[in-house]
């Protein structure tokens, strides 16, 4: 029987509107607008697009955007020195620093200068303390956007074997971390792991965060498993330009209970984290009641 397909699109929206209902309330209540800044530095096109993106979607539930464009060439000093500025702005509720940033820069040192309870993207150290403690933290837009969706599909995840295939800190790690908060039983894979296929066979769900264009076959998939696919590879195809996951979508749909597609599955989930961590951000430090169904 072919899977059901989980619409990461729709779920999207579904936050969206959450998160803009709860922006209303905040502005009418209590007169307080969330923000959020975000930094680019330099010219990359993929992160130009991210950053548009990302902006409209934040004036559209609501909240304030500000963005702060960059040249390539920006010392790592100025670059701090904005950062120290927005951590002590109280309009700005979330900070986050496009990545990846010009060579020149420290990429974690730039990250860590960020207030951690402005830290939207989850990627501070004390952020990845707190998560691993299973502490109350900043959660990565990306994993978390892939718990709401298996949550939303299962209801508990509790005793499910999961495998996470992809060890990153932007995905990976902070995915297992998750799942295991949420009771499964949780397997890492990466490159150097021996029979993948075997691994992958044993799991419940599947959560492939690799960069490589279909490379988990159907066959590898149990029966009924739940297949959540973060990859967003470009490749040709008949001669056109297109965006695949992964997983081997044909052939792991005829055998998993529930897949998400790409596009229209994990990416626009990230984003409406986003927005939701923004809004998470900013009730904290109001010291408000957090919104419901929003965090891990
Ligand atoms: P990454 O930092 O490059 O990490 C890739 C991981 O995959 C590494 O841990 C690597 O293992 C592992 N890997 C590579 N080849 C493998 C193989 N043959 N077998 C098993 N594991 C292998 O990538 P990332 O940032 O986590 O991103 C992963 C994918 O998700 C990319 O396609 C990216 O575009 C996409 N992504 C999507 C979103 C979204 O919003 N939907 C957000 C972020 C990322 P080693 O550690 O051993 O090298």
């Amino acid at each position: 029987m072919a899977a059901t397909v989980i619409d990461g699109k729709a779920f999207a929206a579904r936050i969206r509107g959450q998160v803009a209902e709860h922006v209303a309330e905040l502005k009418a209540g209590h007169g307080i607008t969330p923000g959020l800044a975000v930094v680019l530095v330099g010219e990359d096109p993929a992160s130009q697009v991210y950053v548009r993106s990302k902006s409209k979607q934040t004036v559209e539930v609501g909240m304030n955007s500000y963005e702060h464009k960059l040249d390539a060439d920006t010392s790592e000093a100025d670059l701090l020195a904005l950062i120290d500025r927005l951590n002590g702005d109280p309009d700005v509720h979330g900070i986050l620093v496009q990545l990846p940033l010009p060579g020149h820069l420290d990429e974690d040192l730039v990250i860590n200068a960020i207030d951690p309870a402005k830290d939207v993207d989850g990627f501070h150290i004390s952020n990845v303390g707190l998560l691993g403690t299973g502490q109350k933290s900043m959660v990565p837009c990306t994993p978390l956007g892939c718990l709401m969706m298996l949550r939303d599909h299962h209801g508990s995840l509790s005793g499910m074997d999961a495998v996470v295939i992809g060890r990153s800190n932007i995905v990976g790690k902070p995915m297992a971390q998750l799942l295991l908060g949420d009771s499964c039983t949780v397997t890492i894979a990466h490159s150097r792991t021996k029979d993948l296929a075997d691994v992958v066979r044993r799991a419940d769900i599947v959560v492939a965060a690799v960069g490589r264009p279909e490379m988990v076959p159907g066959d590898w998939i149990k029966p009924g498993a739940t297949v959540i696919d973060v990859g967003i590879n470009r490749i040709e195809r008949d001669g056109k330009t297109r965006l695949v996951g992964d997983v081997h979508y044909d052939s792991c749909a005829q055998v998993a209970g529930a897949i998400t597609p790409v596009p229209g599955g994990v990416g626009p989930m990230t984003i409406a984290c986003l927005l939701a961590n923004t809004l998470t951000a900013c009730t904290r430090a109001n010291k408000l009641t957090e919104p419901d169904g929003l965090t891990p």
